[in-house]
């Protein structure tokens, strides 16, 4: 029997995206080092720059990370874009849209001095001209406000719905299935934004997760990107006439038989 892989062997990849990079995210981040995982962290550039802040029901004032700050605070964690200024994009035209990504890229790229290929869409309005858009301006991806609510990968990249939003009652438990489950590939991609996590009381119930998901061996904590470049090289896996062949420019990783198989780019592994 063969089986699909995580690198290094493993059978589950976990990853937590949180968007509008503001001050909780700071906190957040200390905790996800802690535990050695990773985020996803979905950026607006032009409202980190303004200093927007807005009011939230509860009471508590919504602020963002100051431009002088981001880079120090999100070392090791992937940054993607959430639009320059997370506009509601339903009356947005091609070029409104073009211009809100692209420029979003753009500077966040400058800013951080690195690659930013992955986006989260704000709000819940998306279409096919957004993901036109999306793929025009080079996003390898694009998160949307939707829940899988399963740990399967999604099947369109640039549809991708996270597996849970952090809010739901049954966060913990959603986690705990996650852990047990022998689903292949199996995928736990949390979704939210950590001013919640003051709002709702939930950075123990954090706190306890990260716990559990960094003593298990069995998980990948990756980044939103390094998971979806993983599985479009796994995707050029060959496998037929009795054969495994890794056609992709990355090592793959099988098991084969109860066997773990790492498969280096162009290899092949004939089954006995
Ligand atoms: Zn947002």
């Amino acid at each position: 029997m063969i089986r699909k892989l995580y690198p290094e062997g493993r059978r589950k990849a976990f990853n937590i995206s949180y968007d509008d990079g503001v001050i909780q995210d700071i906190r957040f981040v200390e905790l996800l080092n802690r535990y050695g995982l990773k985020g996803t962290f979905n950026l607006n550039y032009g409202l980190m720059r303004s200093g927007f802040t807005w009011d939230h029901e509860c009471g508590m004032t919504v602020r963002r990370i100051p431009e002088e700050q981001v880079v120090a605070v999100y070392q090791g964690h992937e940054i993607a874009s959430h639009s320059y200024s997370h506009p509601y994009f339903d009356i947005a035209t091609e070029t409104d849209i073009l211009k809100e990504l692209g420029s979003d890229k753009f500077f966040l790229e400058r800013l951080f001095g690195r690659e930013v290929a992955g986006y989260a869409t704000p709000f819940y309005y998306y279409s096919d001209l957004m993901v036109a858009c999306v793929r025009h301006c080079g996003f390898e991806y694009a998160r949307i406000s939707e829940e899988s609510n399963d740990y399967s990968v999604p099947q369109d990249f640039y549809r991708w719905r996270g597996s849970k939003f952090h809010w739901d009652e049954d966060l913990a438990d959603f986690v705990r299935g996650f852990l047990e489950t022998d689903e292949e590939l199996a995928l736990c991609q949390l979704v939210g934004h950590s001013y919640d996590l003051d709002v709702m009381n939930l950075w123990e119930t954090m706190e306890q997760i990260c716990r559990w998901v960094s003593e298990n061996s069995d998980v990948w904590a990756t980044t939103h990107l390094e998971l979806v470049r993983y599985l479009r090289s796994m995707s050029l896996a060959r496998l037929e006439n009795g054969k495994i062949t890794n056609e992709s420019s990355t090592a793959l990783w099988f098991e084969v038989d109860g066997k773990v198989l790492k498969l280096m780019p162009g290899e092949k592994f004939t089954l006995g």
